[in-house]
């Protein structure tokens, strides 16, 4: 286990985090023949959306062997456009290479991934990669890591050569130079030349400093005014990237092949293995008593499933085993079904080819098939000791459209591949709209749907109408107010009573509160569930925006021995809320997404025009180079096709990243149009513009 790493390659679009990939997976003799992107030929990228839109979209696991370390990787996607993805791989990774351009040094995309790395202590190691193009400057791109995403940079390596010259680095730590100019991947190793010495020193001093700002150590051998031999720093960088308060920098050009062997020592010598990384927490199925799994393969089993891949013989689950040892057979209890499910033949992915394995211990990332109902985010473990780990949290899809085969006889094979497609990805959903007869599917933005239709397109070969996108309303209400809901229907028979006075109050969140302040029995405990589940299912009725933001409580009631049931609860306590509103002003809330957007200095005002236009709300406009980068908030429903739009506007070279980031009020111009346009209004015919 301390030879094992799992880490994750990180980079902003175009940075060459594929390539560096396929390199590192050439180099570690994987793969005998290297793919280039331009091709499409990329191992990694093995579904062929990605190959398509040339961007990395789901997780993918890889082995690789290297100085007798084993490497996990798992494919981290580079755009954030699939927060949850990025979320979810970063969840099981010990450490990550975060890959930047020579050229461009952090770029705007790169900070939001980065922000995430930090929120989930991920230690990293920086690539400054592309050092063979006309214009690199390591030192400028290390510059803006220190600046930019707030890091502490450990240089551990100088290129040597600029631009096309480029083809060797001073390494600092062994102190002497790899030449690769002999060959792919064989290089060269020799003392520091003389006439590079001096640079090498004060770089050396740099590093030193750095460090000893960190570790003990190193500041009593700086203040004696000796230089600590190799093993002192290894272990030094080593401790203070684990704890993530600095970052090691290397530096080489993927596509030249320089620089690939020294990453992967890199990975070894100071990335963490799962031992050293942080323990998995999780809490007691039932009790939410905090747990913490250590990672010992004697341990209770405490396995977390991180993706679902369909496959035409049967889905493929990821799983990362934290603590404990999987069999292939075995029978594991996954808390959120509440029942076993046999875990069936299990693998351990290289790129491109499964080997079967007969076991998986803490620490190791595998591929199971056999497990029908585990989803994405789900646990497993012993029955005896359920554990539920810390959950990842997806948000809520913010946009839908329906969806139906063009070909009827395709509907049973359509319905199969959005359900495979729900349970790969946690932010993706599907449902059948009785009211409307269509199937509706539900995502993160434009571009989510339609990566997913054309994942249905090609990959269970179904051709799909897709009709206009629905931005996801919800609703709220301002203040309080008092109410009584009753169901009284005694004429004769069995009758139904049930009378409940509530209190609704704004609570400003996005989630709905239940409490019951009834005393001594007004209304019998058996009754206050169905309160609450009348209330809720109220709020959530099909065909109208949810209605969120709001506390339930249940004043006083009343109930009779023989006409009070379940059912006539849960009817007086909706009569309730249906009074409420009648009474109350009920705002209509949308979703607005953050924005970051790339685009030639050039365009800037025609950009900020035709978000103005689009009651866009602008927080920051700063520039790269001859690059804009606007960054802000606007409403989903403004940004209809906005992707096209900018590409037309910017003759193909602007970019944007868009994420839901909330709610907020519509207008009340809007809200008025809002509730005119359909029966199946927002508002609905209670609703008064706030
Ligand atoms: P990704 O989007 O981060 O996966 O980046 P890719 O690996 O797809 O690389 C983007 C482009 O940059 C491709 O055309 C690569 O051939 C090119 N590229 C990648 N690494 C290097 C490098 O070290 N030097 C140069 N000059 N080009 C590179």
């Amino acid at each position: 286990m301390a030879k094992t790493r799992t880490i994750g390659i990180a980079a902003h679009i175009d940075a060459g985090k594929t390539t560096l990939t396929e390199r590192i997976l050439f180099v570690a003799g994987r793969i005998h023949r290297q793919g280039e992107v331009h091709d499409g030929q990329a191992t990694m990228d093995y579904m062929e959306e990605e190959r398509a839109r040339g961007i990395t979209i789901t997780s993918a696991a890889t082995n690789i062997e290297w100085d007798g370390h084993r490497i996990q990787i798992i494919d981290t996607p580079g755009h954030v456009d699939f927060t949850a993805e990025v979320e979810r791989s970063l969840r099981v990774l010990d450490g990550a290479i975060a890959v930047f351009c020579g050229v461009g040094g952090v770029e705007a995309q790169s900070e939001a991934v980065w922000r995430q790395a930090n929120a989930y202590r991920v230690p990293r190691l920086c690539f400054i990669n592309k050092l063979d193009r006309p214009g690199a400057d390591f030192h400028r791109a290390v510059e803006s890591i220190r600046l930019r995403l707030g890091a502490r940079p450990l240089v551990l390596q100088l290129p040597i050569g600029e631009g096309a010259d480029f083809h060797a680095v001073i390494d600092l730590v062994s102190w002497r130079e790899l030449d690769f100019q002999s060959g792919r991947h064989s290089f060269e190793v020799r003392p520091i030349a003389p006439e590079r010495l001096a640079e090498a020193e004060v770089e050396r001093h740099r590093l030193l400093e750095a460090l000893a700002d960190v570790s003990d150590p190193i500041l009593h051998e700086v203040v004696e005014g000796r230089i600590p031999d190799a093993e002192l720093l290894r272990n030094e960088i080593r401790t203070a990237t684990i704890r993530c308060a600095a970052t090691p920098v290397l530096c080489g050009s993927a596509l030249r092949d320089i620089g690939i062997p020294p990453i992967l020592d890199a990975v070894c010598d100071y990335l963490p293995s799962p031992a050293e990384a942080e323990p998995a927490r999780g809490t007691r199925a039932g009790s939410g008593e905090e747990l913490i799994r250590a990672c010992d393969p004697e341990g209770p089993l405490a396995a977390l499933a991180f993706k679902t891949l369909w496959d035409p013989n049967g889905d493929l689950t990821f799983l990362r085993v934290y603590s404990g040892t999987l069999r292939a057979g075995d029978m594991a209890y996954n808390p959120r079904l509440r029942r076993e499910e046999r875990v069936g033949r299990m693998y351990r992915m290289h790129a491109s080819r499964r080997e079967p394995v007969a076991a998986a211990a803490a620490g190791d990332i595998v591929a199971v098939v056999g497990l029908k109902r585990t989803r994405t985010g789900d646990t497993l473990c012993p029955r005896g000791e359920p554990i539920v780990l810390e959950a990842i949290d997806f948000p809520e899809p913010v946009i839908s459209c329906a969806v139906a085969p063009r070909i009827s006889r395709d509907a049973e094979r359509l319905g199969i591949a959005l359900a495979a497609l729900e349970r790969e990805d946690p932010t993706f959903r599907q449902r059948f709209d009785a009211e409307t007869g269509e199937t509706v599917i539900s995502g993160m933005g434009e571009l989510h749907l339609e990566i997913a239709v054309s994942r249905i397109a090609r990959e269970h070969r179904i051709d799909v109408e897709v009709g206009p996108p629905q931005v996801a309303y919800r609703r709220t209400i301002e203040g309080s107010c008092d109410v009584e809901g009753r169901l009284v229907k005694q004429t004769g028979g069995h009758g139904q009573f049930a009378v409940v006075r509530m209190r609704f109050e704004a609570t400003g969140g996005t989630e709905v509160e239940f409490e019951d302040r009834t005393a001594g029995g007004v209304v019998p405990r058996e009754y206050i569930p169905a309160v609450e589940h009348g209330i809720r299912l109220r709020a959530n009725r099909r065909g109208e925006p949810p209605l969120v933001g709001f506390r339930a409580i249940l004043v006083d009631g009343r109930y009779h021995e023989v006409d009070s049931s379940e059912i006539a609860f849960e009817a007086a306590a909706a009569m309730a809320l249906d009074e409420a509103l009648r009474r109350m002003t009920v705002t209509i809330l949308e979703p607005v997404m953050r924005m970051q957007i790339l685009a030639p200095e050039e365009c800037l005002g025609s950009i900020l025009g035709d978000l103005h236009a689009r009651r866009a709300e602008i927080n920051d406009v700063s520039h790269e180079g001859p690059t804009s980068v606007i960054r802000g908030r606007a409403p989903l429903a403004e940004l209809a096709r906005y992707t096209t739009d900018l590409r037309s506007m910017t003759g193909g070279r602007g970019t944007s990243n868009l994420e839901p980031a909330g709610y907020a009020p519509v207008p009340a111009s809007i809200a008025a149009t809002l509730a005119a346009a359909s029966p199946r209004t927002p508002g609905g015919r209670n609703r008064r513009a706030s």
